[in-house]
């Protein structure tokens, strides 16, 4: 039986998943950052630290407790509001 493989050893594939596996938790945490930094700003959203219209961040899909959302940066109040409010399923 032939020790290639399609145009590559299996010493090769072992170092090349070695690789890959090492440089995993570099691209994870990357991929951390660049979604945190792609939060919308707070006047983006017309955010707001009171409810509208009896809607809150408390009761939105994207409310992170206790002062956090998913997809808009900075400290967020249960009882703020912005205009990416989606409601939780009842
Ligand atoms: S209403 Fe806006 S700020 Fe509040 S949790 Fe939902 S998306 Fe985030």
């Amino acid at each position: 039986m032939s020790k290639r493989n399609q145009g590559i050893t299996r010493r090769e594939f072992i170092k090349l998943s070695g690789c890959a596996a090492a440089l995993l938790p570099v691209a994870l945490i990357a991929t951390d950052r660049a979604v945190a930094q792609g939060k919308a700003a707070k006047e983006a959203v017309q955010y707001q630290d009171t409810p509208k219209n009896g809607q809150k961040c408390a009761d939105c899909v994207l409310f992170e407790p206790p002062e956090a959302c998913k997809v808009v940066e900075g400290k967020i109040s249960p009882e703020g509001w912005c205009s990416l409010f989606a409601p939780k399923p009842s």
